[in-house]
């Protein structure tokens, strides 16, 4: 079967943060950093800090301190177009410390561990994370923070003079909303499963004004991205780190994205529109499972996930 080419029916109509809370001495408008949202259309891909490993010798550290941090963005996605991160510069007695950074989730657990040696007092580190496990896995949703302490010894203190408290955690999630604007999930017609003259509607409507801005709900490859008279112009994203595909229908103008290109999770991917077989403006959103569409997967009812990416978006 034609691999790039949606069944003309698809379209059809529409009605419609030490631990760790990390306690600082930080100005209170640093608290205000957000990130996840898209910059630019074909961002550049961020790439995640290198692990390292443990100092090879008997780790060493002095009597430390941490003398500042940051993370941003405090909401970040899987794949995304910003990493989780955290800059921080120690005080120590010592000249060259041996440090572990940890990514520490809600429960306690260490997702991940990063070894940085030799690291001197009042040099910035940068740890930037991939939102993968130390088993190479995407880590679940929720709230992570980063830990900082001695190598095989014990978390820094913050600095005791601190006049303001400051948590440097932070939210990652594997999934955004599509849409980046005032949107109506379409009922009856709209829905999943609702008749169309010889099949079924294999998408969720989600009504939005034409020309709001779309983001991939995840990144990963274009496995297409075209026209084709019932869905309009359209694309069709290979999820990472997942098995399923994304397809958005009905954009106002071709994607910026090209077929094969690779996207990030929150990038651009083009805006709202009516082309093709629409009624009124509105993104037609499928998901397919693992082979993938038009590859041996199925599509199934995109709005339970819609709902759940909407609520924390
Ligand atoms: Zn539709």
């Amino acid at each position: 079967m034609a691999p790039n080419r949606p069944r003309p029916w698809l379209a059809g109509v529409s009605s419609t943060f030490a631990a760790i809370a990390l306690l600082l001495c930080l100005a209170s408008s640093a608290a205000a950093t957000t990130g996840g949202a898209p910059t630019a259309a074909g961002a550049p891909a961020p790439s995640g800090s290198p692990t390292g490993t443990p100092a090879s010798e008997a780790p060493s550290a002095g009597a430390l301190s941490i003398v500042s941090a940051q993370t941003t963005p405090r909401k970040s996605f899987f794949y995304g177009v910003r990493y989780p991160s955290v800059r921080f510069s120690i005080g120590s007695s010592q000249q060259q410390n041996d440090l572990q950074i940890d990514v520490v989730n809600s429960a306690g657990e260490v997702v991940r561990s990063f070894y940085r040696n030799d690291v001197e007092p009042n040099v910035e580190v940068k740890i930037r994370w991939d939102g993968t496990t130390s088993e190479g896995r995407p880590a679940r949703n929720g709230r992570y923070s980063f830990r900082i302490e001695a190598q095989g010894g014990t978390e820094l203190a913050a600095r005791a003079s601190s006049s303001q408290s400051l948590s440097l955690g932070f939210a990652l999630y594997g999934y955004a909303f599509p849409i980046l604007g005032a949107h109506e999930f379409g009922m009856g017609a709209g829905r999943f499963g609702a008749a169309r003259s010889g099949h079924t509607h294999e998408g969720q409507d989600t009504m939005a004004a034409c020309g709001t801005p779309l983001i991939a709900a995840r990144g990963g490859t274009v496995q297409y991205s075209g026209y084709q008279y019932a869905a309009g112009n359209y694309i069709v994203i290979d999820g990472k780190g997942t098995g399923f595909d994304f397809m958005y229908a009905h954009l106002a103008e071709p994607s910026p994205l090209k077929t094969g290109e690779a996207v990030r999770t929150g990038q651009p991917i083009g805006i709202v529109g009516d082309t093709g077989d629409a009624v009124g403006c509105h993104l037609h959103f499928e998901i397919w499972t693992a082979p993938g569409w038009y590859e041996g997967g199925s599509p199934i009812d995109p709005l339970p996930y819609l709902e759940k990416w909407d609520a924390y978006s």
